[in-house]
């Protein structure tokens, strides 16, 4: 059981309302269920998207560029927006790589990271001239075959496993096997392999972790991921131009959390890009951001089907829910369950305790759990805040074969 909404959340404070409705994007949520065409659906709100990255221009520094991770949120209509806002996309797949290039993002910009990337993928990759960040010895061998066969020099990157992780309890040290990228320590070796390949050679790539909502923690990341870099640089004749920092920003998304405060952020960002460039000359530095930029852009709006009482219990039964959105479900990373923020799309109700299901036949289907919102009826719109990063795209759409959801943005 997880414990009963609290009634402010950082993100319900910066809600406005029209005639009592709850507005999104600068329109009633009623009239974009109009535009969706149907219930439930997502609706993305550019005017948060572009405030978002213009408060992070203004914390970070003006040499750290920014990417949009496009997994948070890979609909075409958002990273095309996003995509003329920042100063380039990081993909995981080739299905976000042509997503990627559609937006006219140049190709140098756009960096592709993922364990098991095909064959296919690599050449589509190489044929596209974007940088490829290698996450094996055995995958750069493949990368160095497919460029031979294709007559091609691609570029790459090393996306290195460092021997820190940023956790949200903060920093862990001491490194742990991985998946993802090549262990740091044998990092000099697989350079002085790649050295003697026809490859590109474009720099380093670390991420340490995501979701994090402690600033000293993520300085400590920031700091580490400086002076790993550094040292990995000088074990290598080889030149990076491209030092991509990782990110982890996160987002506050249950009660008690709080919104990260950038200020020391980007004083420390400042000081590690400038040791970055001291020591390696005029490299480009990128920090890669996918929740942050798009989390609290996003709300999930469902309608209420049923209303039922049992045993004294309240239940709104909605169209939408763990199928679309998976992870308000708390099913998507979460150890103990806890409620995304929901409110009643109608304002004018006395406010009661209710639990927001969803329609699958699985006691996992709930959006809220005892939540106090604005009373619920048949026909009713519920919004679930801050669910514009690892929605639609991150939950198990056929799962009982249920109608997809809709996606706007406004
Ligand atoms: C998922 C991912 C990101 C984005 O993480 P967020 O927490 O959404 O910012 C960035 N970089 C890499 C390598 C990732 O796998």
């Amino acid at each position: 059981m997880s414990e009963p909404q609290t009634k402010t959340h950082a993100a319900t404070e910066s809600l406005s309302y029209e005639d009592n409705e709850l507005l999104w994007g600068g329109r009633k949520v009623s009239e974009l269920a109009l535009t969706a065409g149907q219930t439930p659906f997502y609706a993305y709100d550019r005017a948060r998207m572009a405030s978002r990255v213009r408060e992070l221009r203004e914390a970070l520094p003006a040499e750290l560029h920014i990417h949009y991770a496009m997994k948070a949120n890979p609909m075409p209509e958002v990273v095309d927006f996003l995509a003329g806002l920042v100063d380039g996309l990081d993909v995981a797949s080739v299905g976000e790589m042509e997503i990627a290039l559609q937006t006219g993002t140049n190709a140098s910009d756009i960096s592709f990271a993922g364990p098991g990337k095909r064959d296919e993928e690599l050449k589509s990759a190489i044929a596209a001239g974007i940088t490829i960040n290698i996450e094996s010895i055995g995958e750069l061998r493949r990368i160095a075959g497919l460029a031979a066969d294709a007559g091609k020099r691609p570029d790459v990157a090393i996306r290195v496993n460092p021997a820190f992780e940023l956790k949200t309890a903060g920093m862990k040290m001491g490194g742990r096997p991985s998946p993802f990228g090549i262990d740091a320590e044998v990092v000099p070796a697989v350079l002085r392999e790649l050295a003697g390949l026809d490859l590109n050679f474009r720099g380093f790539h670390v991420f340490s972790g995501s979701q994090n909502l402690r600033a000293e923690a993520i300085i400590e990341a920031i700091t580490k991921t400086a002076e790993l870099v550094i040292e990995l640089a000088e074990s290598t004749p080889l030149r990076p131009a491209l030092i991509n920092i990782g990110g982890g920003l996160g987002v506050p998304y249950f009660p008690g959390e709080r919104s990260l405060v950038l200020g020391s952020i980007g004083e420390a960002a400042a000081k590690a890009v400038g040791r970055l460039k001291s020591a390696l000359g005029n490299v480009e530095v990128v920090t890669e951001l996918g929740r942050y930029l798009v989390g609290q852009s996003g709300i999930y709006v469902t309608r209420v089907i049923d209303v039922k009482e049992s045993r004294g219990a309240k239940f709104a039964v909605c169209d939408g829910g763990l199928h679309h959105h998976l992870a308000a479900s708390g099913n998507f990373g979460q150890v103990i369950r806890k409620n995304y923020p929901v409110v009643s799309v109608d304002s004018t109700g006395r406010q009661e305790e209710v639990s927001v299901v969803g329609p699958l036949c699985t006691p996992l289907d709930l959006l809220g759990d005892r939540v106090t919102v604005h009373e619920l009826r048949v026909g009713s719109l519920v919004a679930v805040l801050q669910s514009g990063a690892y929605g639609k795209t991150a939950s198990p759409a056929s799962f009982l074969s249920h109608p997809p959801c809709a996606e706007i943005l406004c």
